[in-house]
């Protein structure tokens, strides 16, 4: 989960004072050098060191409660990066202006911190204890929802640490800490019923100390004169590392008795253990749409997240389930809906419901027209043979295929439909950076594909259909091909009826289809997206779509979209493939944007666009 400045480039992370001095040493000193580093007593803070007349300053820069940074006295602003902008236009109490930012030299990434791997693992533990996640779905939820879920342990997750007591008193505590064994270190963390403040009691030398925890104006939890957090359990993850003033530093937890034994889980020193009761294994079994997440008490507002749906992990990730997956399915088992969900040149897709062996799932069925004929029905067929090898989050999984009244491809339901009609419907409510959390997810799920070797070849808004307004998934395969191992590209013998707006140069001119070629339609469905719906290139016609690239034009950045993204479209556009970049990077860079937006607000990503707006 990288820090709101990690794409800073005169950020250096969790460096120590002496090390910012010596590069700001060899950067030459001039007056208004300045960098930028991870505060290592507060989470979230910075330092901002600089240097004015040959002498060294360090400013630390404080994370207010309500997600908004300043330099003590000074004014807040909305992020870093925000903050740094108006130091160098108004020294306002500094030692001057800033002038010149002290770059990372080449080579010189910037360092994770202590904060940076604490949270990395709990944000694992979490996912994988909330959702019973393993292998590549824990991976995949982790690097699509670390934002959501850190916001969710940071409120709550004390009260799920074996080592919470919940309100008991002084007395009781103690009783708890000296019966069984008194190793150094033992400890548990009670509420005091005045006043609602904490305790943390602690045995040392068969002696148990009792120490208050104080939370400062803005909310932050300390021990008195230690170092301060956002959260309990960022305190106690902290003092089992230090001792930071206690006697000794925390290092056993001694286990409520109140939480159902069994259900309870030690942890080693460095990851967490967390308590989960069932209610707050929120669902599973529910369908997607329809579905009104419980609000989890602690946390205002809570919204579902792709893996408290019934389609995050495969039907048949369930071991029984998975005894009877066979590629044609039985007609009796199925039950077709005459709602019609879309249509196309095929015939249409129908809603339906699929009987499995302990749960019944909705499914869209895609019907073909009756009167089909054979190389219609080998189409479809090559297409669920292509679904038939992908399993992952972001991409419609094919459920199998039903040969009956018509030939039917059966597949896991998006309820949300297309990606651009919903937008356009919804101008007003999505924020932007609720579109850049899909587009992430789209390019999760492009480059599983990448991974795996296969080329989608439609890439385009329509063909993104929606869960639920934060979860997307990629769909119709109907012109995907797998390449064989060594290739790189899929030659097609003549053209076809093709998306040629989303087709990059070399797909028209030489019918070359690759990776690289589905990264440019991914650039024009971030176009399509941050434009919320509207048609890439106007009203212009395919060939002169063509002549337009040709002459090194591109289609303008869409209005209020942010810089860095038509950045990333550009890339996606760029004329020769060997340059442009592949999923693998084209992920990356939008994750850590999408991870510095919402780690900028307290509130999360929906808030963001209002926190800007009230940002000068
Ligand atoms: P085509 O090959 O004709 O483009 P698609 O596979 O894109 O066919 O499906 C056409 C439409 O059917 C989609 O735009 C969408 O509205 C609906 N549809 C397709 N698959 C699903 C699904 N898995 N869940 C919900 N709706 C779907
Ligand atoms: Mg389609």
């Amino acid at each position: 989960m990288p820090d709101a400045a990690s794409h800073l480039p005169f950020f250096y992370g969790s460096i120590s004072r002496s090390e910012a001095e010596e590069y700001l040493k060899l950067a030459g000193m001039s007056d208004g050098l300045f960098l930028l580093r991870q505060c290592l007593r507060s989470l979230g803070g910075y330092v901002l060191s600089m240097v004015h007349n040959l002498q060294f300053y360090h400013y630390p820069i404080e994370r207010q409660l309500n997600g908004t940074y300043a330099i003590a006295g000074g004014k807040a602003h909305c992020g870093p990066e925000e903050l740094c902008e108006f130091y160098s236009k108004d020294a306002d109490g500094l030692c001057c202006t800033l002038r010149k930012p002290c770059n990372r030299p080449s080579g010189v990434e910037f360092q994770p911190g202590i904060f940076d791997s604490m949270r990395n693992n709990m944000v694992r533990e979490y996912i994988r204890q909330t959702w019973k996640l393993e292998g590549d779905a824990l991976e995949q939820a982790i690097i699509s929802q670390a934002p959501q879920v850190e916001k969710l342990i940071a409120t709550t997750a004390h009260e799920k640490m074996s080592w919470y007591h919940g309100t008991i008193t002084r007395e009781e505590a103690e009783r708890r800490l000296y019966s069984g064994a008194q190793p150094d270190g033992k400890f548990l963390l009670r509420e005091r019923k005045e006043n609602s403040t904490y305790a943390l009691s602690l045995i040392y030398g068969k002696t148990v100390y009792h120490y208050r925890i104080d939370q400062d104006k803005s909310g932050k939890y300390a021990i008195p004169e230690g170092t301060k957090f956002d959260t309990l359990w960022q305190l106690v993850e902290y003092l089992k590392l230090k001792p930071d003033g206690l006697i000794y530093f925390l290092k056993e937890s001694c286990p409520n008795p109140n939480m159902p034994s069994g259900e309870l889980i030690l942890q080693a020193s460095f990851t967490l253990s967390l308590f989960l009761s069932q209610a707050q294994r929120r669902l599973g079994t529910l369908n997607a749409d329809g579905y009104t997440p419980e609000p989890i008490a602690g946390l205002g507002k809570s919204r579902i997240l792709p893996m408290d749906t019934s389609v995050y992990e495969s039907p048949y990730s369930d071991p029984e389930e998975l005894k009877d997956k066979k590629l044609f399915l039985k007609r009796e088992q199925l039950m077709i809906d005459e709602v019609e969900l879309g249509s196309g040149n095929f015939g249409c897709v129908r809603k339906g419901v699929y009987k499995m062996r302990k749960k019944q799932i909705d499914v869209a069925i895609k019907v073909l027209k009756s009167n089909n004929e054979k190389a219609v029905k080998d189409e479809m067929m090559k297409e669920a043979q292509i679904m038939h090898q992908l399993d992952n989050p972001y991409i419609v999984r094919m459920i199998g295929v039903c040969e009956a009244e018509s030939l039917m491809l059966v597949m896991e339901m998006a309820s949300g439909g297309p990606l651009h009609k919903f937008l356009s419907s919804k101008r007003d409510e999505i924020p932007v950076s609720n579109v850049v959390e899909l587009m992430h997810q789209v390019a999760i799920g492009m480059k599983y594909l990448e991974e795996k070797n296969f080329v989608h070849r439609d890439l385009a808004a329509r063909n993104v259909l929606l869960v639920n307004q934060h979860y997307a998934k990629i769909s119709d395969f109907g012109l995907s091909k797998a390449l064989a191992a060594d290739d790189s590209y899929y030659k097609a013998r003549t053209a076809g009826k093709w998306p040629l707006k989303w087709y990059a140069p070399e797909c028209i001119l030489y019918h070359k289809f690759s990776s690289k070629s589905d990264v440019w339609s991914y650039g024009v469905t971030m176009w399509e997206a941050f434009t919320y719906g509207q048609k890439p290139y106007k009203k212009m016609k395919g060939p002169e779509v063509i002549s337009f690239i040709e002459q090194g034009k591109r289609m303008e950045c869409p209005p209020d979209c942010p810089a860095e993204m038509y950045k990333l479209m550009q890339q996606c556009w760029t004329y020769k493939w060997e340059d442009r970049p592949g999923f693998a990077a084209v992920e990356t860079i939008i994750r850590s944007y999408y991870y510095s937006i919402a780690a900028k607000t307290e509130k999360g990503p929906e808030e963001e666009d209002k926190t800007k707006a009230a940002c000068p």
